[in-house]
Parts: C-alpha cells; sequence; structure tokens
C-alpha cells in the first residue's frame, strides 16, 4: 500500500488551534500531512510574517516527524500532484464554510481526478476560531495567546 500523503493547505495568517486540531486528528487518517502554506513572495499581503509563521509551525509539531511544512504559490491541485499527495484535509466550522468548500473540492477534482477533499468537523471549543478575528484582535493590542498552539515573540 502507498503512503497516504494529506496536503493542509490554507493561508494560515496566523495558523491557530483549531489548524492544530485538525492536523491532529488528521494524523489518525493520514501517514504524512503536508501543511501548505499559500504565499506569493510577489504580493505578499501577510499580516504575520511567512518565515515566523513557518517557524512556529515547525516548532508546534516538532515531536511529529510526519508533519512537514511548506510554502506555495501555484494552484493547490498542481502542488498535492507534485507532493504525492492525494488528499486535501480540509476542516469544517459552519455552513459558510461548507459553501465554500463545496465548490472548491468540486473544482480541485476537476483539475487532479485522483485528489480527494476529505473534510473534518471542528472540534466545538474552536469553532469560532478564525485568523480573520486573530488578526482584528492583534492589531488592536488584544490578548491573542489562548487562540494560538505557540507562544507569539
Ligand atoms: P483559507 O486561507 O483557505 O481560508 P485558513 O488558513 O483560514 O485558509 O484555513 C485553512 C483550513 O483550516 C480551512 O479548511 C479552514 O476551514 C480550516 N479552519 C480554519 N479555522 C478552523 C477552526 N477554528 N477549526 C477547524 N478548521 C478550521
Amino acid at each position: 500500500m502507498s503512503k497516504k500523503v494529506a496536503l493542509f493547505p490554507g493561508s494560515f495568517d496566523p495558523f491557530t488551534k483549531g489548524h492544530e486540531d485538525i492536523v491532529l486528528r488528521g494524523l489518525n487518517l493520514f501517514d504524512e500531512i503536508i501543511i501548505a502554506i499559500g504565499y506569493n513572495s510577489g504580493k505578499s499581503q501577510r499580516y504575520f510574517p511567512i518565515d515566523m509563521m513557518i517557524g512556529k509551525i515547525e516548532q508546534t509539531f516538532k515531536q511529529h516527524p510526519q508533519i512537514k511544512v511548506r510554502t506555495y504559490s501555484e494552484l493547490t491541485a498542481t502542488f498535492a500532484k507534485k507532493n504525492g499527495a492525494r488528499f486535501l484535509l480540509r476542516g469544517l466550522r459552519n455552513t459558510t464554510d461548507f459553501e465554500y468548500e463545496n465548490s472548491i473540492a468540486q473544482v480541485n477534482r476537476e483539475l487532479n481526478a485522483q485528489l480527494e477533499s476529505v473534510f473534518l468537523i471542528t472540534s466545538p471549543a474552536f469553532a469560532s476560531v478564525s485568523s480573520s478575528i486573530i488578526r482584528e484582535v492583534h492589531r488592536y493590542k488584544g490578548d491573542v495567546s489562548n487562540f494560538l498552539p505557540y507562544q507569539l515573540d
């Protein structure tokens, strides 16, 4: 049996406890998980610097060599194929996520027929955690430490 590799794509600006939960639960399903940060160095609109975020995610999963962190700036379906990933791992918080993920999954399947999207329903404790809200709280000097699996410097 070939190794089951899943790509977990996103902006991860920042990577949250909600994301961590999906990745750790994904370990029960896959042999390897590649956390793929969509990032275009030419037109970066990020709030948290990419190198800092890569370091924080690697630190978060240092006990798990089967979890890797990569950046990419191409179609997710293409990046998955290049990395031998047959699965896309995604988290679902609510119906808004569902509507969006439903369309993306159909298009990704069209682009790469081998690619199967797998969705995990968010754990209730993290259902309200979103990167955009964390950015907003942080921008106005609020404490975001409860939402992140690592310490900000
Ligand atoms: P995007 O830039 O594609 O919105 P994100 O970095 O926000 O990506 O999220 C990547 C994936 O993680 C998506 O599938 C998203 O639904 C999921 N996700 C985000 N926040 C949570 C959470 N709190 N619980 C579970 N899944 C989440």
